[in-house]
């Protein structure tokens, strides 16, 4: 029911930030001996400002035989790459950067929020508990070699979003069952843009695009701003990354190494679904747990610009048993920490506060509002901005939403007929009303 993705319930928050693709994909063969860039920012717990690696992509190839040539670098294959200082000194198990607020124009792009790249503000209208649980539908482009390197089946794609969805609702019995719940879901989508029923995947035959080139997405995105696009492929020699693009651009995209995509994945000890968990958790606005190091005085205006994430000198790999910095224990079980896939297992309820903000005020029109109960649609008395709940559905309730669906969101007009058909006629009017109370009633005795 593809109109589900046009029920809001905030205002649309315009884009005025538009700027091109920070990263630069580096060319694909090399012959320079370039040095590993710093991985995190200046780290004394003096807290020196959040100051990020270079932005920029290593050189990166992957031979049909599995050779692997990174920044000047030849390794066997993935195994002794990933086990060399150029993976782990090189920051290469997340390419994700952390924009730098003074000198990156990529901090602009989401400078006027809550969830800024400069500051979070943790408000109870982004907690979990007041509000929806959203859905976002995903599309996974699945970037294969000529010879089926990189080929990932149905199965295996459908796995992630499980684990997406164990990790981010904390589902009880599964890997995730100890975080937070994020009140966040993921489904494969069931329309593609053109509204025709999909699988949610799509398979591309690209040597290039296996190896991260070639701008692939300007060719396979599905509608960002409606779509959460992941590619799968060789990630750039990363374990996974995000790049800090205008949200809903063509280039705004997840990328995992296929390899450590789905459960069971075959290249342990990232075998378990979290690097996908983690790229997710970028995309929603996260930073690393160790980024700008162990920060400043204020905890919402440096590090990751979280307070309920312990401070972090530097990423935690492997899974040590009590690693400390920063006088404090290490978030070692985040997974927005570097540790191995089995040593990740949780949000914190900040993190769920912050990405609900980012989807919010950046992503305003990907996910969709799952109708679970009555009280949802009970939005306010008085019809105004003030969202207390009286316990009765009426027309102060529809008066709220109108008065917030016209003023800045055109998908407000949702049907011409009341039902779930979800085609609209450019029009606001009682017929809208009629779908979302039908959708919103649902359920309720
Ligand atoms: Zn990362």
């Amino acid at each position: 029911m593809r109109v589900q993705q046009s029920v809001p319930v905030l205002p649309s928050f315009g884009r005025a930030f538009h700027a091109a693709c920070v990263f630069v994909i580096g060319t694909l063969a090399t012959t320079t001996l370039a040095a590993p860039p710093h991985w995190y920012g200046p780290l004394t717990s003096g807290g020196e400002p959040r100051v990020p690696r270079a932005n920029t992509l290593p050189d990166y190839y992957e031979a049909e035989d599995g050779g692997i040539l990174v920044d000047g670098m030849y390794f066997p294959d993935r195994a002794t790459y990933v086990a060399s200082d150029a993976f782990l000194q090189g920051g290469r198990r997340c390419g994700y950067v952390t924009p730098d607020p003074v000198l990156d124009p990529a901090a602009t792009l989401r400078s006027q929020s809550d969830c800024s790249f400069t500051q979070t503000v943790i408000r109870p209208e982004y907690a979990t508990e007041n509000g929806p649980v959203y859905r976002i539908p995903v599309v996974v482009h699945v970037l294969q070699r000529t010879n089926g390197i990189g080929f990932l089946s149905e199965a295996q794609v459908r796995s992630q979003i499980d684990i997406l969805n164990e990790d981010f609702r904390a589902l009880p019995g599964t890997n995730g069952s100890l975080g937070a719940d994020v009140g966040i879901e993921f489904f494969l989508a069931t329309e593609d843009p053109d509204g025709n029923p999909t699988t949610g995947i799509t398979y591309t035959t690209n040597n290039t695009f296996y190896n991260d080139g070639g701008s692939y997405w300007n060719s396979l995105s599905w509608d960002p701003e409606r779509y959460m696009n992941i590619y799968t492929n060789s990630a750039s020699g990363n374990l996974g990354y995000v790049p800090i693009v205008t949200p809903g651009s063509s280039s705004d995209r997840v990328v995992v190494l296929w390899e450590s995509f789905g459960r069971n994945a075959p290249f342990a000890p990232y075998d378990l679904g979290r690097t996908g968990t983690h790229e997710v958790g970028h995309y929603l606005g996260l930073d690393h747990t160790f980024g700008g190091g162990c920060g400043g005085s204020d905890c919402y205006r440096s590090g990751d610009l979280l307070c309920d994430t312990n401070a972090q000198e530097s990423p935690t790999f492997g899974c040590p048993s009590n690693p400390t910095s920063c006088a404090s224990s290490d978030p070692k079980d985040n997974y927005m920490d570097y540790s191995f896939d089995a040593c990740m297992t949780r949000f914190t309820p900040e993190q769920a506060n912050r990405m609900r903000c980012t989807l919010m005020f950046y992503r305003p029109d990907l996910a969709v509002v799952v109708p679970t109960a009555c009280s949802p649609a009970d939005l306010t008395t008085t019809g105004n901005a003030e969202g207390e709940p009286d316990g009765v559905v009426d027309l102060s309730d529809f008066s709220y939403y109108l008065s917030i669906w016209s003023s800045s969101d055109t998908a407000a007009d949702v049907t011409t007929t009341g039902t779930a058909s979800g085609i609209p006629d450019g029009t606001v009017d009682l017929s809208d009303f009629s779908f979302y109370l039908s959708l919103w009633s649902a359920g309720c005795p």
